[in-house]
């Protein structure tokens, strides 16, 4: 029988939430729950690391390896755009076949000009011009 070999978050541990893995043993506790053979984490520890409030730890799992695709598709939505840009490569990695770069790369170029210019977008011109 394996075991889950992740640290586990301890919510409300008082601490700074940029605490690292291991490096705080406050914050973070060896897990040690019971797994299926093959697998490094058990859910508890991915769901908790998922919803981490510190970005920092939300990439670290991103560019994990063995993050389970489920995972994976919930960083990909994530308000950080390091984080769901890392997920969504890891995504693209699962899927060998299926290169959605390009998707990604157009999905965040501005609208323009179809759109009227607002401040976002021309900060966005002035960012791709450069
Ligand atoms: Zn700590
Ligand atoms: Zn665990």
């Amino acid at each position: 029988m394996s075991r889950c070999s992740s640290w586990r978050f301890v919510a409300g541990a008082g601490h700074d939430s940029s605490h690292r893995p291991g490096g705080c043993r406050t914050c973070w506790v060896p897990c040690r729950e019971r797994v299926e053979p093959g697998r490094e984490q058990c859910d508890g520890c991915l769901a908790a690391l998922v919803m981490h409030p510190e970005a920092e730890i939300r990439l670290t799992l991103a560019e994990s390896t063995g993050v389970d695709r489920a995972s994976l598709e919930t960083l990909a939505t994530d308000l950080d755009l390091r984080v769901s840009l890392a997920a969504q490569r890891a995504l693209d990695d699962l899927d060998p076949e299926v290169t959605s770069d390009e998707d990604v790369f157009d999905a965040a170029k501005p609208a323009l000009p179809f759109s009227a210019p607002t401040a976002e977008t021309d900060w966005l011109t002035e960012e791709t011009d450069r």
